[in-house]
């Protein structure tokens, strides 16, 4: 049988040829570093970490400790290092990024169906393949997949709003109203006095920032400056831009507001709504603390902080399936970052999940879709279901996944529920699909 190429030994790739191999099939990994590097990897190891070496959270009442737990349950070479690998962080997982990133390194590299080519990819190559070259990807395979997407389906620049829970929100202070009343009413208005607008105004343009990368210069695209850059740019400024308050008269009063905060509808399923405008460089603990000064927001759940930074990825809903195949040639898949999953476990995640389909596609099977119910399934549906004009990568989150039928308030509870539900759902569907 002839190899299935994976392209990129990062997180993903990584995991994807992993599965690929253990399931007794060839693969040929490509890895363009140390040959030609990205502007953030320093080594030549596999799976590198490129800044924190926390993976984030590691127990089942929070979204990133499910994906893990399911991924476990797959095998995974990215948690089996990770678990091998730790370093005490409290709640979180983190790791020894040396260790975890050599033993990868090693494990592949000495496996008898891993072929690894230290190589740089410039075009897409014919025949069963994976696409895992990651945020940084170089820039002639960038041309290359734009390309494949008719030049309109690739973004540059990671330019996201937060994104906050619904049921998190003070319905109380916030009002449902289109500007004008034009259509139909759909944004979630928070509105401010003149008081509250500057003791914001002033918090935000103190606020600390997150630190800058090199290569990632302060060039932004119009429309998407920071909100805390459009701040200092005179005291009004806002007032003109995202916070302008005209035709968005607070019922309550029957009067317009001095400022008013617009949220946006994010998913088919109406639990998670964006902040307008409110791309942000902020550090995260202060996007928490100065957003949450907007009326409305006191207790706002933060499902995802706003980012500015350089990011390669596909406008999946359009050029995927959850399969992670694109819907233009269904020997070709994508994994990682490219596809709007964001983090390093979500990213070795889609790796799994794309490596498990380019194995079924070699053996002539059909290739899986996991059930919305998983961690997984849900990041997949996600990425290949929200709207095609605003799409943004995404963490794991419990905001992703469909509702439990019973109610269950106290939010550690409920989430400990979703992920029993999901890892019950997850050891059927491995049994069914027989993967
Ligand atoms: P990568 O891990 O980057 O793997 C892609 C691989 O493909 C690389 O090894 C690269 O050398 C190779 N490659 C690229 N182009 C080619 C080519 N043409 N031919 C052959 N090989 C190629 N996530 C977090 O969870 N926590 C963080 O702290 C964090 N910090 C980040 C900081 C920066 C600066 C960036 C850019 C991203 C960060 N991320 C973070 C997001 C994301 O989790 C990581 O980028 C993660 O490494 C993505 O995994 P990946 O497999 O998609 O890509």
């Amino acid at each position: 049988t002839t190899s299935i190429n994976v392209i990129g030994a990062g997180l993903a790739g990584s995991e994807a040829a992993w599965q690929i191999a253990k399931r007794g099939l060839k693969v040929r990994l490509y890895e363009m570093r140390p040959e030609k590097k990205t502007p953030a990897h320093h080594t030549q190891n596999f799976a590198e970490l490129v800044c924190t070496n926390s993976l984030r959270a590691n127990q089942l009442t929070n979204g990133a400790g499910l994906l893990k737990e399911e991924m476990r349950r797959l095998d995974s070479i990215i948690m089996e290092a990770a678990d091998a690998h730790n370093v005490p962080a409290g709640g979180a997982l983190a790791v020894d990024r040396e260790t975890f990133s050599s033993a990868i390194t090693e494990k592949l590299t000495n496996h008898p169906n891993v072929e690894v080519i230290r190589e740089e990819l410039t075009a897409i190559p014919e025949g069963l393949t994976v696409i895992a070259t990651g945020p940084l990807t170089s820039d002639p395979l960038a041309q290359a997949i734009k390309r494949l997407t008719d030049d309109e389906g690739l973004y540059f620049y990671d330019a996201a709003a937060p994104i906050v829970e619904k049921s998190s929100l003070d319905m109380d202070k916030i009002y449902l109203k289109s500007r004008y009343d034009k259509g139909e009413a759909a944004y979630l208005n928070c509105p401010m006095t003149e008081e509250e607008f500057y003791n914001f105004y002033h918090e935000l343009i103190n606020a600390e920032m997150a630190e800058l990368h090199d290569f990632e210069d302060q060039k932004f695209f119009e429309g998407c400056m920071p909100i805390e850059q459009m701040a200092s740019r005179g005291e009004k400024t806002m007032l003109f831009g995202p916070l302008k308050p005209v035709g968005l008269e607070d019922p309550k009063t029957g009067k317009e507001p001095f400022a008013v905060v617009q949220l946006r509808q994010d998913n088919a399923a109406g639990n998670l709504y964006n902040l307008v405008g409110f791309q942000t460089h902020l550090k995260w603990g202060e996007q928490k603390r100065v957003f949450s000064m907007i009326p409305g927001l006191e207790n706002a759940q933060f499902v995802r902080y706003g980012v500015m930074h350089r990011n390669t990825y596909l406008r999946s809903p359009e050029f995927l399936n959850a399969t992670y195949q694109t819907k233009k040639r269904s020997d070709l898949l994508f994994a990682g970052q490219m596809t709007g999953v964001e983090g390093y476990v979500e990213s070795a995640a889609s790796g799994l999940y794309a490596g498990i389909n380019a194995a079924l596609i070699a053996q002539g099977k059909e290739p899986v879709i996991f059930p919305e119910e998983t961690m997984m399934g849900a990041m997949a549906h996600y990425i290949t279901h929200a709207s095609p004009k605003h799409f943004q990568p995404i963490n794991a989150n419990f905001g992703i996944i469909p509702r439990l039928e019973k109610r269950i308030r106290e939010k550690r509870e409920r989430n400990l529920a979703l992920s029993q539900r999901a890892l019950t759902v997850l050891e059927e569907f491995k049994t069914t699909a027989d993967i």
